[in-house]
Parts: structure tokens; sequence; C-alpha cells
């Protein structure tokens, strides 16, 4: 057994799932919390793994994305998920909980547990735990004197204060015989954009659409933001006068649509998700749109009438790594070894997305600690593919995410076999990833 303590920073999801997962597998952990003393400007209570806004885990349907993350968490043994289900309130199929209950539950376990030491105060540095094998869970609303000394290990470049997430859609939603393939002005691949084209009309009524459809209301703490020209809002864009976006992200020059061999009034861009090709986001159309909205007004863009949305767009305040660029497959910092992120920080997004990212990180610490080889789980997991995502350095312009079967390679395509629906696709991705977690779980039992 390692005799080193490790030192988990925040008390969140992924900082109680991953110091709990250490504990298990007999490692002493010291975990330091800044409540009750502080409290990030979205909390309202002095416990632990506190959930900020809505009380629902999400769906619990293992043929969703979601709901088979559940699942996976569930087998592998997550804290969180078995007290979500002690403290399940009725929900449909979606698994809420009385947060308060739940959040007591998770404090008691940290404080009940022989291994865990927890420290209750801001950590300010990380000095103080040099040489110390040290867990980073701080969340999307890290404190900023450690935010700042952040800044400094992983440079300024590689630390974002806001995200400002493009909608996200399905490769097969889209209309091929209206969208065409084709870079600006033929430079790259030819391939490395699909692009929507719209005549003035269509422009026109979608700009309309943008400016009186109806938007999330800001957080208090995120009124008064400035944003970067490249992450502002698309309706700030549209705000600013009618052409604006013609000038902006539906800029249509250099990109010949190939049934009329000329330039379109206007394009929006899709630009591929993942190396898997089987997702796209809308370039620059970052929105705080409420959901409903984003499906109708973005369905007005000529190819995307059907488009399948895997998450939608958003804008708010998320201090997030560059992690690709910045992360190994264990979570740890390439520059400085004894340093791994955990939860929302890493860019996984949602409650359910950062405890699972803190299993993983518990996992992993514990099998390097006691000089076990872990493996990753498979891509074609749930869990897999979002540990995947936050760390694959082919994806130029990384954005926080939470899990959605666009993360996963594609289906293998089966000869003869007639092209499947949405909800036989859903099962068959979660199917294939209940095989693969099983046959990894086997491979790897000993290292569990
Ligand atoms: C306003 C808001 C609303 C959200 N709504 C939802 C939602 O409805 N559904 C959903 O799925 N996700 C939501 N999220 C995302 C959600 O916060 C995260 O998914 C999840 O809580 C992140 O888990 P975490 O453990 O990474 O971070 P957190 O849960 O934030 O935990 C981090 C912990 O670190 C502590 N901490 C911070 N700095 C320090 C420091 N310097 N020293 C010691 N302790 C420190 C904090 O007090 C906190 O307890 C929301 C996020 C925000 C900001």
């Amino acid at each position: 057994m390692s005799e080193q303590k490790v030192v988990v920073v925040g008390g969140g999801l992924a900082g109680c799932e991953c110091a709990w997962q250490l504990a298990e597998r007999g490692l002493a952990v010291q975990l330091c919390e800044m409540k009750p003393h502080r409290r990030t400007a979205a909390q309202t209570s002095d416990t632990m793994g506190e959930l900020v806004c809505s009380n629902s885990l999400r769906s619990d349907n293992p043929n969703n994305a979601i709901g088979l993350l559940h699942e996976e968490l569930r087998g592998l043994g997550s804290l969180i998920l078995r007290l979500a289900d002690k403290h399940r309130v009725p929900a449909g199929d979606a698994l809420a909980v009385d947060r308060e209950l739940f959040s007591a539950d998770i404090q008691a376990h940290m404080f009940a547990h022989p291994l865990i030491e927890v420290v209750q105060g801001e950590v300010e540095s990380l000095q103080a735990f040099a040489g110390q094998p040290l867990v980073i869970a701080t969340g999307p609303l890290t404190s900023d004197a450690l935010a700042q000394e952040l800044v400094g290990l992983t440079g300024k470049e590689r630390m974002a204060f806001f995200d400002a997430i493009a909608p996200i859609i399905s490769t097969e939603s889209i209309d091929r015989d209206i969208v065409f393939a084709a870079s600006r002005w033929g430079k790259g691949e030819g391939q490395d954009y699909l692009n929507c084209p719209m005549d003035k009309a269509q422009y026109l009524a979608f700009v309309e659409a943008l400016c009186t459809a109806e938007y999330l209301p800001l957080q208090d703490f995120e009124k008064g933001v400035k944003y970067f020209t490249g992450c502002q809002p698309v309706e700030v864009i549209a705000a600013g006068g009618v052409q604006s976006l013609r000038f902006g992200p539906m800029k249509p020059t250099g990109l010949d649509d190939p049934r009329t061999g000329r330039w379109a009034y206007a394009i929006v861009q899709l630009r591929a998700e993942n190396r898997f090709g089987t997702a796209y986001n809308l370039v620059g159309f970052q929105t705080k749109m409420r959901h409903a909205e984003q499906k109708r007004v973005f369905g007005m863009i000529p190819g995307l009438e059907n488009a399948e949305f895997l998450r939608y767009g958003t804008v708010h305040r998320n201090t997030f790594l560059d992690s690709p660029r910045l992360l190994d497959e264990a979570m740890t910092l390439r520059s400085a070894p004894q340093v791994r992120f955990a939860g929302q920080i890493t860019g996984v997004e949602g409650y359910v997305e950062s405890s699972a990212c803190g299993l993983w990180v518990g996992l992993r610490l514990a099998a390097d600690l006691h000089g076990k080889s872990l493996p990753r789980p498979p891509v074609t997991t749930a869990l897999g593919a979002l540990l995947h995502h936050v760390t694959d350095d082919s994806v130029p312009e990384f954005q926080p995410t939470n899990v959605h079967f666009g993360l996963m390679p594609a289906l293998e395509k089966v000869e003869g076999q007639r092209r499947l629906g949405k909800s036989d696709r859903k099962a068959a991705h979660a199917e294939r990833a209940r095989l693969d977690l099983a046959q990894w779980r086997l491979d790897n039992a000993g290292q569990l």
C-alpha cells in the first residue's frame, strides 16, 4: 500500500467521488473544501456535493447517453450514483433527488470514512502540497486565488472563464441534398466544413427569428460580461444590425454552392466535432436561446430542418482547462505529473459527467499508486467517450461537453441491414457500450 496521502482540492461531486474511490482502495486522502467558510456565487448551502441548480441528474433511461452513464457508474461502484438512488424523488424517467438529503449524505460519507480527512478552508496556493499526489476538483467556479495559481501552472491561454458552446447535431440528421462540403476558397481538405446555403429571404427571416426568440435570463454573476470577439453569442451579433451576421459567422464568400456554381447570400458552416465524423457543430452559433427555441430557429437553416440536437448551445461562467492540450488519459497535467484534474474544470459538463470524471481519476490514481496499470474504458462506452473527448487533441477549439452518443464512434454497418431509426440507433449504442464495458471490467478485474 502507498504511504503517500493524496490531496483532493474541492469537495463537490467530482472531488467527493474521487476521494471515496481512493479511500475505498486503501489510500489516505485529505479532502480540502472551502465551505462552510466560503461559498461560490452559485452555492446556497454549506454542505459538500451541492447541486447548485436543478435537482435532476437527467434521464435515467439507459438508452440515452446520460442514462447509460448512470448505469456504468452504478456498475463501477459510484458513491454519488448510490446516494442519488437512495434520495431519489419521483420525476418520470429522470433521476431527481432531494438535494438537501443527498448533499448531507455525501458530506456524512466524507466525514465518516476512516481514510478521509476533511479540511475546511479555501486553498489559495498549491505550494503546501508539493511532492504529494494532488487532484484539483474545484469546479466551474474555482475561487479566484486558486484560479490565478492554476493560470500560472497551465498558462494563461490554456484556461478559460466562460464557455461559449454552439449546438451540436448528429451527422445523420443533416440533409446532404442541400448542405454541401467545401472549405472557404478551397483551402484545407475541402470536406472540413459542411455548408448550409441561404437565399436573401431565408436569411432575413432567420435574423428576424433570432432577434425575437426567447432567451434564458442571465445569472447575477454573469451580468455585465464582456465577450471576446469570436465568443459572442449569435444573438448579440444579430442585434448589431441586420447584415452583421453576413459579415461574421454567416459570411458566404469563397464558398461555391455546387448546385448553383455561385456563392449563396449567407452560409451557416458546420464543423466536425470529433474524429469519428459522427457530429457537427454550428460554427459561431453559441447562444443563450431556450432549448425549444434553438430547435425551432436553427431548424429554419436549410438542410437542418430535421436536425437532431445532441447538445444545445450555451454561454455561461465556467472555469475550465484546455484539457486536450494539457492532460493525458489519466487526467494528469503533462507539465506537472503529480497534479491531476477532475470534474467540470476538465471540460466535462454536468453533475453526472463531473462525478464520472471524479470516479475515473480516483480509480486511475489508485491503480497508479498501487503500481497497477489501468487503461481507460473503451471509447464506445459513455464514460470512455466522455474522457476521450476531453483529452482528444485533434479537436482544435475545445469547449466543454456533456455526454452524448455523438462522442462515440459510429456504429459498425452491417451488410444488407437497413439504416437504423433514431431509437434503434440509441439502443444499439447502449448495447455495444454494455458489452465493451463488461469486457473491460473483466480484463482489468485485478486493477479495479
Ligand atoms: C450556475 C450553475 C448552474 C448549473 N446547473 C447545472 C444543472 O442544472 N445540471 C447539471 O447537471 N449541471 C449544472 N451545472 C454544472 C455543475 O456545477 C457541475 O456540473 C458540477 O457541480 C461540477 O462538479 P464539480 O465537482 O466539478 O464542481 P463543484 O460541484 O462546483 O465542486 C467544486 C467544489 O470546490 C470548492 N472550491 C472551489 N474553489 C476552492 C478552493 N480554492 N479551495 C477549496 N475548495 C474550493 C467549491 O466550494 C465546491 O464545493 C451548473 C453550474 C453552474 C455554475
